[in-house]
């Protein structure tokens, strides 16, 4: 609370009193943290791979250009560290272009079966590539939502991307629908690491990760469930995660059904 006061003065410029007004600027400073913080946040997030990528350049231009093996294995760190810099940048872009829709947003019905079918062909190498079996059960008669249909793709694309990251070969991860008027609920199920409980409430925040040195290796940004969360709060819808380390992790979110026009 910031505290203004003047003294109130008469005509012989007598003080006769005090002029107090107490603002409350709680909510702005907090804004100002935050944002301060995510700057200093994101200029941290691309400095550590361009640092990584200078360190191994010096060391080319010291001398181990002349093994071949070893310029090699470098210019292979250096490409994966180049491709994780504009992951971040994309994953940037994509919290700024929401944040900017919150404008002109404007949902249509979205059939959540013809999403999932997308999904299985997009992701059906990757999970054949790791050993992971996938089940989806949707209901045939799922009623459409109300959504923007690029952006619950970025949502599914983000969670199955992490239960793909986080399961171990051999694991099972599951797409599940089902109504809960006036909503549809979603989830992403896996049996991978899972997340410690006192993780669970931040996860959702940009750029915070259980294990900083397993998201990197992974190529993770830390941003993929921000993006997710601030897709789901523009549709009015809700966020969840229920998690046991060692047994697998369920992600949730929940879309309003397109309401028929009664005749
Ligand atoms: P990242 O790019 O690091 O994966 P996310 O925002 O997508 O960033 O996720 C944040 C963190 O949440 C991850 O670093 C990881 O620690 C944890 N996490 C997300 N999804 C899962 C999952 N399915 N299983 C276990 N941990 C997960």
């Amino acid at each position: 609370i910031l505290i203004h006061a003047t003294p109130l003065k008469d005509e012989q410029d007598q003080k006769v009193g005090l002029v107090v007004v107490f603002d409350d600027i709680t909510e702005e400073r907090k804004l100002e943290k935050m944002r301060s913080e995510f700057i200093a946040n994101v200029s941290h997030e691309l400095r550590t791979p361009l640092t990584s990528i200078k360190g191994f350049l010096e060391t080319l231009l010291d001398g181990a250009l002349e093994d071949k093996t070893i310029a090699k294995h470098f210019l292979q760190i250096m490409n994966s560290e180049t491709e994780r810099l504009t992951r971040l940048i994309d994953d940037l872009l994509s919290l700024s272009k929401i944040e900017a829709k919150k404008v002109d947003f404007a949902p249509k019905p979205l059939n959540i079966n013809d999403l999932v079918q997308k999904m299985k062909l997009l992701f059906k190498s990757r999970l054949e590539e790791k050993g992971l079996s996938f089940v989806s059960t949707v209901p045939d008669d799922l009623p459409p939502v109300l959504a923007d249909g690029d952006m619950i793709s970025q949502v599914l694309i983000n969670l199955l991307d992490n239960a793909i990251k986080y399961t171990p070969t051999g694991g099972k991860i599951e797409l599940l629908a089902k109504v809960k008027e006036p909503f549809v609920e979603i989830a992403v199920k896996d049996t991978g690491i899972g997340i410690p409980e006192e993780s669970q409430k931040r996860i959702f925040e940009r750029f915070y990760r259980v294990d900083k040195a397993r998201s990197r290796e992974l190529g993770g940004t830390g941003l993929g469930l921000a993006i997710v969360k601030h897709i789901i709060d523009l549709h009015n819808g809700k966020v969840w995660v229920e998690s046991k380390v060692g047994e697998g992790s369920t992600f949730g979110f929940s879309l309003p059904i397109t309401q028929q026009k009664e005749d």
